[in-house]
């Protein structure tokens, strides 16, 4: 009797909006997606966790278990004993405190391939192959680093340019003399280009390139040659306008000695006077430091494609510094070098289980959903051309799946998750402005809040007695003998949480009329969602979709405009029903325990969720394989009483070997 599934990849892709990659995929645009539907099943009523969240969700589908279990409640993880405002950012796998399936795998001998899967590093496994997991994208880090911030390996995206650009290196052009191998041009221009490390997680030592502008034989500037020296024949690279180069690998100096990383460069514009120049660099990305084994990241190579966190795309499109076409193109470089990786370990390394994420989406979202939305768009010509650019970035996932899922065989289960989705941003809304006007949290004297609140005020904790968890829905009572600056007796502890929660149910947003929380819960009754343990809020609350961004505080039945928070299912393979849309209601934390039972491994040890049997062609498959087992038993032992009987009879009759 051997296991159904033999092995499965679970492809993660962070807050895609379900029923747009359905709708795209179904009329075609993504032939590889729409292939797993029409060759699986499709869960409709995939419900998230609360909060839709990335952390907690990504622990959930890897542990079978509920929030309150696991122990990753939000984005950020507050701990307690600790000041109420001091918070650290979910993404150490210590502090998960479920059993990853890897981990019950291994216990029954399987292998483990971990790529890019957010909140699992340190990695916990012995004997599988681990890349990234401190972070959302390879070489960003965020274990140890402050909330709302990231660390890179080795710098972030960078920009030369000769006008002001925010945040860019502005330079200036002179004659160039002293230059050795000098190519033939009327005036060449040069300067020095000094890279900065933006968030770098470690120091690296100053390095300065020398630049080269070149005219042609009508003086019209039209290329630039780049130099480790003033030696032309010491390039590094040469570049006509709109061109990239080649990934570029160079050893780095820093602080934990030499590192290899691999970057690339585009030169976006150069005007034909040359007073127009802008050369993109592109993240500069560590090839060590992010794999388990630690020697596993040097075996990772990709031709095009490049281990760089996303910040190195959205930000510099969001800064004016590349346009959108150079955009889509570093998301391709993103999403090529996941592919790649994940190629590589699958066909060169002994698995069962793969688990991959990709942060596309979730980053895209926060970035354009508003402007996508036609609720909230400035124009129908705006909300069409972010469509556009929806759909090309999903083309680009599309192609990624495609390639990681051509390593997959006939026994190979297949499953496209995610952990949430997304919507756009509608109207501002601030906890901390109505626990303040209610009097529930004091600012220190000059400290206010605009309705954004891009910052937190700092608080006057003798005159604080409860305190909102950013980003997210939990609200903690400032308890005296609890919290080290605790103001609410033990005995008012129920009396201010009462209060709280009526004062969240009574306010109405002035302007539109609306309410914005749609439940608020003492803790005790979160366990209805899952929520419980000393790392949720004393209350729990969630708003409408009428308030606030993307995700987070909002319920994971919430549709609002084109978005929706509903999670993607997509599960196709040996036992799973073809071309199916599924239609009951299932939880992330299904999954595991439905691979487990289709590939007969065991449960991990804080698994919660239940088989999705309606997804399987036969429910019942391993209780008629049972039956039949047990009835091929019965018959075998009949066959054995009998032969014992002959045998019995046998003996009797013959007088060459004693009677036992
Ligand atoms: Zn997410």
């Amino acid at each position: 009797m051997t296991a159904l599934v033999k092995k499965v990849m679970v492809i993660g892709l962070d807050a895609p909006i379900a029923k747009r990659v359905y709708m795209y995929a179904k009329r075609g645009d993504l032939p590889n997606i729409k292939r797993l539907l029409d060759e699986g099943v499709y869960a409709e009523n995939c419900i998230v966790p609360f909060p839709t969240i990335t952390p907690p969700n990504w622990t959930s589908i890897v542990t079978g278990a509920r929030i309150g279990t696991h122990g990753i409640p939000s984005f950020n993880i507050h701990r307690p004993g600790d000041p109420l405002s001091k918070l650290y950012q979910a993404f150490d796998s210590s502090d998960c405190k479920a059993e990853y399936i890897w981990n019950a795998a291994e216990r029954a001998g399987k292998k483990t391939i971990l790529l890019n899967y957010p909140s699992t590093w340190p990695p916990t496994m012995k004997n599988g192959y681990q890349i990234g997991g401190y972070g959302l994208n390879i070489n960003e880090w965020r274990i140890n680093v402050p909330v709302g911030k990231i660390r890179i390996s080795l710098a972030d995206a960078q920009l030369f340019s000769t006008e002001p650009y925010p945040l860019a290196n502005q330079i200036e052009f002179r004659r160039a003399s002293e230059w050795r191998n000098l190519p033939e041009a009327r005036n060449p221009l040069e300067t020095e280009l000094k890279l900065n490390y933006r968030n770098a997680l470690y120091k690296v030592e100053d390095v300065t390139w020398h630049l080269l502008v070149l005219d042609d034989e009508d003086g019209k500037y039209d290329r630039i040659i780049v130099s480790k020296s003033r030696d032309a024949e010491d390039k590094l690279f040469e570049l006509r306008v709109g061109e990239w180069t080649k990934n570029i690998v160079e050893e780095f100096k820093t602080e934990k000695g030499p590192v290899k990383a691999v970057f690339k460069c585009k030169l976006i514009e150069l005007s034909e006077d040359a007073k127009k120049f802008r050369l993109y660099v592109s993240p500069i990305c560590a090839l060590s430091g992010w794999s388990y084994p630690e020697s596993l990241a040097e075996e990772i190579w990709s031709d095009e494609g490049l281990p760089m966190p996303l910040s190195g795309a959205f930000r510099p499109l969001g800064l004016g510094w590349i346009d959108i076409e150079t955009f889509k193109e570093l998301i391709e470089f993103h999403n090529v070098w996941l592919a790649d990786a994940a190629s590589y370990l699958l066909k060169n390394k002994d698995w069962d289980l793969f688990f991959m994420h990709n942060h596309v989406p979730d980053s895209m979202y926060h970035f354009f959903a508003t402007r996508m939305d036609p609720a909230t768009a400035k124009s129908p010509d705006e909300a069409k051309f972010w469509q556009d650019v929806e759909l090309s970035l999903y083309q680009s996932i599309d192609r990624m799946i495609g390639k990681i899922i051509s390593a997959a065989d006939k026994d190979t289960l297949i499953i496209i998750v995610s952990d949430h989705g997304a919507k756009a941003t509608t109207k501002k809304f601030s906890i901390f402005k109505i626990l303040r006007d209610k009097g529930f949290l004091a600012f220190k004297d000059g400290e206010d809040i605009d309705g954004a609140l891009k910052r937190v005020p700092q608080i006057d904790w003798s005159r604080t007695k409860a305190f909102p968890c950013p980003p997210c829905c939990y609200i903690r009572i400032n308890l005296k003998g609890r919290d080290p600056d605790g103001i609410v007796e033990p005995e008012d502890y129920e009396k201010v949480r009462e209060e709280i929660i009526n004062a969240l149910y009574d306010y109405t947003d002035p302007e539109t009329g609306k309410k914005p929380i749609r439940l608020a819960l003492r803790r005790e009754d979160a366990r209805i969602l899952g929520l419980y343990g000393d790392h949720v809020g004393d209350i729990v609350f969630a708003i409408g979709g009428d308030f606030m961004g993307q995700h987070g505080p909002h319920l994971p039945t919430d549709e609002w405009g084109i978005g929706s928070q509903k999670g993607l299912l997509i599960m196709k393979g040996p036992g799973i029903k073809r071309n199916y849309i599924l239609k009951r209601t299932v939880e992330l934390i299904d999954i595991v325990p439905t691979i487990c039972y289709l590939m007969d491994l065991p449960i991990p040890r804080d698994a919660e969720g239940g088989i999705i049997y309606q997804a399987l062609e036969n429910p019942n498959f391993k209780i008629e394989e049972t039956e039949k087992l047990r009835r091929e038993y019965e018959e075998l032992k009949r066959r054995y009483e009998l032969l014992e009987q002959v045998i019995e009879s046998e003996s009797h009759l013959s007088h060459d070997r004693p009677a036992y």
